[in-house]
């Protein structure tokens, strides 16, 4: 079949589309929504030297047997139809086929194509619908931004700002100033500094308060969260030297009292955010630990992680300790993410002592670490929320506010429209039912505790769960839903009430 195959192979290369014909078809057309042109048609480009490279390896590959990627395994399937078609000896019936293979290349240039867009899609920031029910979800941008933080990021970032200047004088201002003010009304502390992340919080302090110097820490508080954040680590990095003491389950004031010394630079409390010691325990309070701190001179520090301002419990979840009781508490330093409980953009706030905040901002990481007028604005919109009597309008709280019934009512909705869409079409091609569910916080925060919820509960006819979440996930918008057995489940909880109306097209065009 050897002249054959090479024969075939030229008229299947002849064949393929060119690149703006491929770039015509619905489904590459679908598949480019949105993206940049010039970028498309570098990926449409790249697709068709894929597939032409797949079709002219296909010899050297039939030879040792060696397909490596599938795309490839049809280029040689489509040419070796092609060859027999086009051979002397040949059947009628393949010959009959011959411009089947003409066919065959176009789908492999689709596919190719279709492939090269979807990881072009992957590489660029975008939006997603999150049906899984978990509201601060780390991997889809963690807290939501209410209407306030978003037009202040606009009002702030269109034009000029304060960023750095002081309006009556007309001179040179401090950007650690935007937040403080606020920040210092809602918590009680003197002082506050924000920089990118809680991460970042938890570095400069250590780096600033305790270079060089012993941080006692118990056992119990050695945490990993998500990622590559590992308190041992980070204490590594700053240059602070790790004091460990007490158990994994069991730490005493007497632990604290005995490892303080000359070299000791500060305590440090971590919160265990995303998990949870039972049984057999014992950990100190901070409050218990600010006299002693107070005694040696050394800043009593506390990750607080989530950083709350509000009850957990008004919204029916466990207890969580807020910033402002750990202040009045006695607490020196205070370290916060602004995106989890707080509800705001990513940032690390850090509060306590006017002196201990003053060595944070003096020391020459604060440059490093420091935030964006984006995030300041944004930070600033969600705490006059706060101040203002008015947090159940950041979208966390209205996702962790929504009662049952409500929920129930939209789920309803969005289950008539899809049946009445899918009547219209000839019968269902997906199963959609109601089910209640539990929606959990997310975020590295309340470990174990859910909110009750109510989700649409799809079923393909045929395929996988898996197929169904896939087809949703590559939709536009892109919907996230939670695999459970042979459903996909989307909690409505974590979907803003706007976005009912995308989520049913989306399940529509599925009938489609
Ligand atoms: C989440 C968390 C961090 C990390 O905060 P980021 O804002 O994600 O950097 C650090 N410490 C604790 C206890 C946390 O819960």
């Amino acid at each position: 079949m050897s002249d054959a195959g090479v024969t075939a192979k030229q008229t299947l290369l002849r064949a393929l589309p060119a690149v703006d014909e491929l770039m015509r078809q619905d489904a590459v057309a679908r598949g480019s929504a949105g993206l940049p042109a010039p970028l498309v048609a570098q990926a449409v480009r790249e697709a068709l030297a894929d597939v032409r490279a797949d079709v002219l390896r296909e010899k050297a590959a039939s030879d040792t047997g060696a397909f490596g990627n599938t795309t490839h395994a049809q280029a040689r399937r489509v040419v070796a139809k092609a060859a027999e078609a086009l051979s002397p000896d040949g059947s009628e019936e393949a010959k009959s086929e011959a411009t089947s293979g003409a066919t065959s290349v176009h789908r492999l240039a689709e596919r190719a194509a279709l492939k090269r867009l979807a990881a072009l899609r992957r590489s660029l920031l975008g939006r997603v619908v999150n049906g899984t029910g978990v509201i601060l979800h780390t991997n889809l941008g963690r807290a939501p931004l209410s209407k306030r933080a978003l037009q202040a990021v606009a009002d702030v970032s269109r034009g000029y700002s304060n960023l750095e200047y002081d309006v009556p004088s007309g001179r040179r201002g401090l950007r650690d100033l935007h937040g403080e003010t606020l920040l210092t009304a809602l918590t009680g502390a003197e002082a506050a500094l924000v920089v990118n992340n809680n991460a970042a919080a938890v570095l400069l302090v250590l780096s600033a308060l305790a270079e060089g110097r012993e941080v006692v820490l118990s056992r119990g508080e050695m945490i990993e969260i998500g990622g590559a954040f590992r308190i041992p680590e980070v204490m590594e990095q700053s240059g602070a030297i790790l004091k460990e003491v007490g158990t994994t389950n069991r730490t005493h004031l007497t632990d604290y009292e005995n490892a303080l010394g000359e070299d000791t630079g500060a305590i440090l409390k971590v919160h265990p955010s995303n998990y949870k010691v039972v049984g057999f325990t014992a950990q100190v309070d901070a409050q218990a630990l600010a006299p002693l701190a107070r005694h040696h001179g050394v800043p009593l520090i506390e990750d607080l992680g989530s950083g709350v301002l509000v009850s957990t419990q008004k919204y029916g979840l466990a207890p969580e300790p807020t910033v402002q009781s750990r202040i009045a508490a006695g607490i020196d330093v205070v370290t916060f993410s602004g995106d989890k409980l707080l509800g705001g953009p990513q940032a690390g706030i850090i509060v306590g002592t006017k002196a201990f905040i003053e060595a944070c901002r003096r020391h020459p990481l604060a440059r490093a670490l420091r935030v964006d007028k984006m995030t300041l604005a944004a930070l600033q919109a969600t705490l006059l929320d706060y101040l203002d009597d008015n947090h159940k309008s950041i979208p966390i709280y209205e996702m962790m506010g929504a009662t049952i019934p409500s929920l129930r009512e939209r789920t309803e909705a969005i289950v008539e429209k899809v049946r009445e869409a899918a009547a219209s079409a000839g019968g269902p091609a997906i199963d959609i039912r109601i089910v209640d569910t539990q929606s959990t916080v997310g975020g590295g925060s309340l470990p174990e505790e859910t909110l009750p919820s109510v989700a649409l509960a799809l079923r393909g006819s045929g395929g996988s769960a898996e197929g169904l979440a896939e087809a949703l996930r590559l939709g536009q918008p892109a919907i996230v839903g939670r695999v459970e057995g042979d459903t996909v489940l989307l909690d409505l909880r974590t979907i803003a009430p706007e976005d009912d109306a995308p989520l049913a097209d989306a399940l529509v065009k599925l009938h489609e």
